[in-house]
């Protein structure tokens, strides 16, 4: 393998199932609006059972989820993102002889993703059964630039034959989802949800319309291939799909170059997308391959310069980064009719429902490094609204809206509410988000005409399903980010975060009121002085368990009540534990999936003494499996807090590389973009030390013993800054905009050029 700056690219890779697999993933193309997972052209041959499939963030179909008691409230359907029409199929033959990786003799491949080009290229010497001998180029592509559109450049040069050279070039609608009823985290149900309702040819361009079963949402998507070369053309249609097939007379030393282009276009975004698919395929060809390739990498030389991070003495881990950094920006949403999901659009694994996942991991890193991006999830925040308001009625609430756990268009989609909609702390999750934008750039406009509905809502909810108990507001019947813990009283995180929502409601209550600028809002919510008054009794009373015996936040009210279980003793083939053992037996054990108090340690580092803190992190660190590829990156960050750097940077090495080592094992499910997140709060958040606070930014830099040194920019109230840390020294550099008050291990200096610390 070799892994360069900017580059992953394997070198003669197997091509068995696994590793297959596994390129779907980390070579696959995305933009945050389409994602197609690498698949050969070609194809595979037929024992290796393969679902290629490709998504359209935030395009989906009803499924059903039945519960096997009809409980009240639960949740007997749910959205699931739908694998939509295939272009990425293109055989070749020659002389009757089908190209293909798995017959004949590979004499060369390679394989790799270029992240300044924002382009997979996969290059292959084959020589076929016969001994003719081929160099394959292949280049794909999901434009930044144009969000629909989906280009192969496929080249091939005979190299030792003349002879009749056959392509056929495949645009197919008829797909059906990846399933696999043994893992809970996939669906397990194979149905038709995408029909395809017309197969045209219009100007040499094929175009696929498609309804989904249940939704009501169509799609159409349209592929026009070009050949330089002299052929003859004809066309092939079915019901649900087209064949473009070219015959070539090809001499030895000829190259011939197909360009296909490929594009969808939803309902969701377009009120007629066959139309609209017309539009952006002219728009498409109307530019130079060449021009696109140039935009793609204007579009990421932006996107690097605004996220510059370097870690100098460590290449893996720097090249780690790097991967994951792109795997953001191309999962992440770029309207508010998408978000962010789990494996971003690399695969099916929960069903491209957006969690948590987004406010608390993802967000973090677009707030300081391209803020706009952070205000578009919000705005999908704010687009599902009133379908939260309705979740909350759903729940038993009178007041306010609650979120749902898991959605791609807003309703609930929990099965097992217990590890499920019970996550009320996605609500503190989303306010915390809005906050941080608030705190990252000051834009009080956008808190006015969007945020606040939201925090004062979500907040509402909070009044509705807490209540004073002797004095102190307590939170019953939740459950915390541990999804290995469920439905207890008082979860620390969620109680503290809670304290905080509600503490910001006040604050934006008369931040907006002070400035003219709450009547609309006041008038459309019905919003009162005495529920703000309310909101600020309940988070001054929050209670907040804490152990006076072992000086720690226990998780809930009872977590400290249950039995220990030792984690050395559970054998290596159980994990991870959800899928060995029953929940309840998991759930009488004070032990945890992902990091919980831990985290609320970590977001709101001012509630608790430093003591506090410390003692945790030890106690939980013992029980935590980090079965959750949630979890280490907050483990990294605060036993960097600690100062813990050995430590920091063991659980560093496993965020970092996670899908690249495939250490969880489901890779070929999806990327696992929290983690990818989390990875860049490791060094920023973590190593770095930096925090978002109302009375500035804060960094406490420490470097691991094996770093040289490291380096990275963020952007505060439009002022971009560099810090470059050493072994001795710190740095920071005004990149540009105006001087701004930092502290730097609490003391307070004034940026306006250079700034150097020593250490
Ligand atoms: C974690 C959740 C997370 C979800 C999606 C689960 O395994 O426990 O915290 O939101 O995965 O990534």
């Amino acid at each position: 393998m070799q892994n360069t700056d900017f580059i992953y690219e394997l070198i003669n890779y197997p091509l068995d199932r696994y590793q297959l697999n596994l390129n779907e993933v980390l070579f696959h193309n995305a933009n945050g609006y389409i994602g197609i997972r690498y698949d050969f052209e070609e194809g595979y041959p037929a024992e290796y059972n393969f679902t290629p499939s490709q998504y359209i963030n935030g395009f989906y179909d009803y499924a059903k989820q039945p519960q096997a008691e009809r409980l009240y409230g639960l949740v007997d359907e749910k959205q699931t993102i739908l694998n939509v029409a295939n272009t990425q199929i293109i055989k070749i033959s020659f002389d009757g002889e089908d190209f293909s990786m798995f017959s004949g003799t590979v004499l060369e491949s390679r394989l790799s993703l270029d992240m300044k080009q924002g382009i997979t290229v996969r290059n292959v010497k084959w020589r076929s059964p016969q001994g003719k001998q081929i160099h394959l180029k292949v280049i794909r592509m999901a434009s930044f630039e144009q969000l629909s559109l989906f280009t192969i450049e496929y080249e091939v040069e005979l190299l030792n034959f003349s002879g009749q050279v056959v392509i056929e070039s495949v645009h197919n609608g008829s797909v059906l989802n990846y399933t696999n009823p043994t893992d809970p985290r996939i669906a397990d149900e194979c149905f038709q949800y995408l029909t395809p309702f017309s197969c045209e040819i219009k100007d040499g361009a094929s175009y696929i319309s498609s309804k989904t079963s249940k939704s009501g949402l169509m799609l159409c998507s349209c592929v026009k291939n070009e050949l330089s070369n002299q052929h003859q053309q004809e066309f092939i249609v079915y019901n649900d799909a087209s064949i473009c097939r070219y015959d070539i007379k090809a001499k030895a030393g000829e190259k011939i170059r197909l360009i296909k282009y490929a594009v969808f276009c939803d309902s969701i975004r377009y009120d007629n997308c066959r139309l609209q698919a017309e539009k952006e395929i002219t728009q498409a060809l109307s530019t130079p391959l060449e021009e696109l390739y140039k935009k793609q990498a204007a579009y990421l030389a932006a996107y690097w310069h605004k996220c510059m991070v370097e870690i100098e003495g460590d290449v893996q881990l720097n090249n780690a980064i790097r991967f994951n950094l792109y795997q953001l920006i191309q999962s992440v949403g770029k309207n508010k009719y998408s978000n962010i999901a789990p494996k971003g659009l690399s695969g099916d694994g929960y069903e491209g429902q957006y969690f948590w996942d987004s406010e608390m991991y993802i967000h973090p890193f677009f707030t300081i490094t391209d803020s706009s991006i952070s205000k578009t999830l919000i705005e999908y925040r704010y687009a599902t609204l009133d379908m939260a308001r309705e979740n909350a009625r759903i729940m038993g609430h009178k007041n306010g809206a609650l979120y749902p756990w898991r959605t791609i268009m807003g309703c609930e989609c929990s099965g097992f509410f217990p590890a499920g909609s019970a996550q009320y702390h996605i609500n503190g999750d989303i306010a915390y988000s809005i906050i941080a934008y608030y705190l990252a750039t000051k834009d009080i406009d956008f808190i006015q005409v969007i945020g606040a509905e939201i925090i004062f809502e979500t907040a509402r909810l909070w009044l509705d399903v807490g209540h004073f108990h002797k004095g102190q507001f307590h939170i019953n019947g939740v459950t915390g980010p541990d999804e290995y813990t469920c439905i207890v009283n008082n979860n620390y995180y969620t109680n503290v975060l809670t304290q905080y929502h509600l503490n910001w409601a006040v604050k934006f209550y008369y931040l907006l009121k002070n400035t003219n600028r709450l009547s609309t809002l006041e008038d459309k919510i019905q919003l009162e002085l005495h529920e703000i008054e309310e909101f600020e009794r309940a988070a001054r009373n929050m209670y907040l368990p804490y152990d006076e015996n072992l000086k720690i936040n226990p998780q809930d009210d009872s977590f400290l009540h249950k039995k220990i279980w030792d984690i050395d003793k559970i054998p290596e083939d159980k994990y991870p534990l959800l899928l060995h053992y029953h929940p309840l037996h998991i759930y009488r054990h004070q032990i945890c999936k992902q990091a919980d108090t831990v985290m609320a340690h970590f977001i709101l580092e001012d509630a608790q003494s430093a003591e506090t803190i410390l003692n945790s992190f030890e106690y939980y660190q013992k029980i935590t499996t980090h079965d959750s590829s949630l979890s280490t990156c907050i483990y990294s960050i605060m036993a960097a807090r600690l100062g813990l750097l050995d430590l920091a940077l063991d659980y560093f090495n496993i965020t970092a590389r996670l899908d690249l080592d495939n250490m969880h094992k489901n890779t070929q499910d999806g990327i696992h973009a929290a983690n990818m997140g989390g990875s860049y709060m490791v060094i920023v958040y973590g190593f770095g030390g930096f925090r978002l606070k109302e009375d500035g930014i804060h960094f406490a830099p420490a470097i691991p013993k094996t770093w040289t040194a490291y380096s990275f920019k963020i952007c505060f109230e439009g002022s971009w800054i560099i810090v470059q840390v050493k072994e001795n020294e710190c740095s920071f550099t005004l990149e540009y905009g105006k001087e701004k008050k930092i502290f730097v291990y609490g003391k307070e200096y004034l940026l306006s050029d250079r700034l150097t610390i020593s250490r």
